[in-house]
Order: C-alpha cells, then sequence, then structure tokens
C-alpha cells in the first residue's frame, strides 16, 4: 500500500466528500444573498466516480471518509451510494455531516446504511434566530432529527456551531448547557472567510472569547485526546453527559496535525480547505484515465499540500470557492 505522506511528514488518511453544492437552507455566512451558479447535473460527479476514488484512495492509504455538501441528504440516492461507500473493504470510518432538516425520518436509513456517526449543523435554539441565520423556519424540525438520532443511537452526535458575533453569541452558554443535559457534543466553530457572504471579519468571535463566556456554566475540565481525534480541544463539565469542543482554524490553527484531503462535488481534489488550489481529477476520470493515474493523482496532490494557511486574525485573506461546493 502507497502511504500518503505530504512533504512535512503528515499522513493523510480522511477523505472529505462533498456530494453536492444543493442545500435546503440559506445560511447567511455559507450562502451569499446574490445568487450563484450552481453546478449543472453534469459537472456533478457521478456515485460512481466517487466510490471509485474512495476505493482507490483506500488503496493508497485512505481510511477515514466524512461525507458532507451542500446538503447531502437533499442528493437523490444518497443512502443507497452511502451503502456501498460504507462496503469498501479498508475504510474503517464512514460519517456524515448535516444541516439535519431530513434527519427526522431518516436516522434508521443512514444506520442501515452503516452509518454511526453524525455531526449536526445548528446555529441557534431560538426559532426565529435559526431563521435569521438560515432563512429557513425549520428549526423544530432539526431538533426532532436530533432527537431521533438519539433514538436510534448514533454515538457521538457532534452539535457543530459556527459562531458568529452578533447573531449567535449570546446563545453559547444555551449551547454548552445542551452538552450538560443531553449525550450531544456541542463544538464551537470560528468562522472562517471562505467564498462570498454577507459576514464581515469583525463578527468573527475567536476560541478565548468564546471559553471565557461557556465558563460561567463552570469548570471545563480537558478530556484525554483519542487516537482518531480531529482538530477539537475536548472538555467537558462536571457530570454532564456530552462534550465541548473548540474548533480554531483562525486562532490556533492546527496544520501540523492535519490528515485531510478533500474532493469538492464537481471532482476536484484539495489539499488545503484554505487554499484555492485544486486539481481537476473529473476531467481525468471521465476521459477514461487508469486506477495508476488517480493514484498518481492523489499522489501528487498530497506532495503538494502546503505546510500551513495563511489566514490570521489580522488580515482580510479570503478563499473564494464557495463552502457549499467545497464541502464543510
Ligand atoms: N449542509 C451540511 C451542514 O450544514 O452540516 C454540510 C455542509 S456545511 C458547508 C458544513 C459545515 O460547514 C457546517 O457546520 C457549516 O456551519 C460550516 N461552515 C460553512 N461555512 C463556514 C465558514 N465560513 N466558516 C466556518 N464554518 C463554516
Amino acid at each position: 500500500m502507497n502511504i500518503l505522506m505530504d512533504s512535512y511528514n503528515r499522513s493523510l488518511s480522511y477523505l472529505r466528500i462533498s456530494i453536492t453544492d444543493r442545500c435546503n437552507l440559506r445560511c447567511k455566512y455559507c450562502t451569499p444573498l446574490t445568487p450563484i451558479t450552481m453546478l449543472a447535473h453534469e459537472e456533478i460527479l457521478r456515485y460512481e466516480e466517487i466510490l471509485r476514488i474512495v476505493r482507490v484512495g483506500v488503496q493508497n492509504g485512505i481510511s477515514k471518509v466524512r461525507i458532507t455538501g451542500g446538503e447531502p441528504l437533499v442528493r437523490l440516492g444518497v443512502y443507497d451510494f452511502l451503502q456501498q461507500l460504507t462496503a469498501i473493504k479498508g475504510l474503517k470510518d464512514v460519517s456524515l455531516t448535516t444541516n439535519g432538516v431530513l434527519l427526522k425520518n431518516n436516522t434508521a436509513r443512514l444506520r442501515a446504511a452503516g452509518i454511526k456517526r453524525i455531526n449536526v449543523s445548528l446555529d441557534s435554539m431560538e426559532s426565529d434566530n435559526f431563521k435569521t441565520i438560515t432563512g429557513r423556519d425549520y428549526y423544530h424540525k432539526v431538533w426532532q432529527g436530533l432527537e431521533s438520532a438519539i433514538k436510534d443511537g448514533f454515538d457521538p452526535i457532534k452539535i457543530n456551531v459556527v459562531v458568529l458575533n452578533g447573531l449567535n453569541e449570546r446563545e453559547l452558554t444555551d449551547f454548552a448547557g445542551l452538552s450538560i443535559q443531553y449525550p450531544f457534543h456541542v463544538r464551537f466553530i470560528e468562522y472562517m472567510p471562505i467564498g462570498q457572504s454577507n459576514f464581515k471579519p469583525t463578527q468573527q468571535l475567536f476560541t478565548p472569547e468564546i471559553k471565557k463566556i461557556i465558563s460561567s456554566l463552570g469548570e471545563l475540565i480537558p478530556v484525554d485526546r483519542g487516537e482518531n481525534d480531529g482538530p477539537a480541544e475536548r472538555y467537558k463539565f462536571k457530570n454532564a453527559r456530552g462534550e465541548i469542543g473548540f474548533i480554531s482554524p483562525i486562532s490556533h490553527h492546527f496544520c501540523s496535525q492535519c490528515s485531510r484531503l478533500r474532493l469538492t462535488a464537481n471532482g476536484m481534489l484539495r489539499s488545503c480547505l484554505l487554499s484555492d488550489h485544486q486539481v481537476d481529477l473529473r476531467t481525468h476520470l471521465r476521459s477514461g484515465c487508469s486506477d495508476e493515474k488517480i493514484s498518481e493523482i492523489l499522489l501528487d496532490t498530497v506532495k503538494n499540500k502546503q505546510q500551513k494557511h495563511t489566514i490570521r486574525e489580522s488580515n482580510h485573506f479570503k478563499i473564494s470557492s464557495q463552502m457549499s461546493a467545497i464541502g464543510g
């Protein structure tokens, strides 16, 4: 087996795949108000193309895949696709990131397709504010989806909260409190300047400030890191059923531990979320390339992964692609 080792001795074993750029929410910071051009149907990778890339990836050392989007659950045929994906030999972990809107009646199907871990994005627990942030009145659907996920035994259930000063910072202690009452892993994520959006850098709130706000609920007790932990700094409140995590790509970047590659909805391979550099895998696939060629592109992309991103709290650098197409 080849090992996808980059020039800085990082082993890249984690592939995040956006299966669609479509979404049933219009989050202020993710989708701009001005219309953006959506990918044409034929531009989006077909499921069999994605499965082929994953199979070749696994031969090269990929062991972990996350499906994301856009909203992955809006794509037709997603449950059959997931079943085929989780059946790939050598793939140890397949998870899903969803906004939870379509979760309620589909948690059993996800379990049947072999998904055990999900991340649900939720930026507000006040239905009016949820509507303000997402453009849709779907808070109750997401909450029912989370209840259904608990009932069907997903473990862990992570709740991703992008912290948006002026939009949800007053709810941070409510979110933190969820981890006491429910077995949720609530993760506070710093906003990253990606794509066009109406969100201003001055609305960013960074982890040290977030920690200070939620510490009013009690001491944050550090949780030991597990072997497969991602970049989250993990904590727990005393006697809590769940956990708190902080993901700080801007204030405390974790590039030295990064193990990720990304495949966009239109088949571009990216080695860093916070760089516009990408390789067009789709054109190679559709011109009949061999599996060896796919391996070569994977190895080459890995070799060229940048050491660290160059976004800092103080500058206004922006990634031009939309998060919905790259996959968050
Ligand atoms: N639709 C799915 C969802 O909402 O989870 C998957 C795609 S969404 C792009 C994945 C995650 O990226 C969400 O948690 C979203 O809040 C987060 N996200 C989007 N834009 C972001 C940004 N500019 N900075 C930080 N997180 C962002």
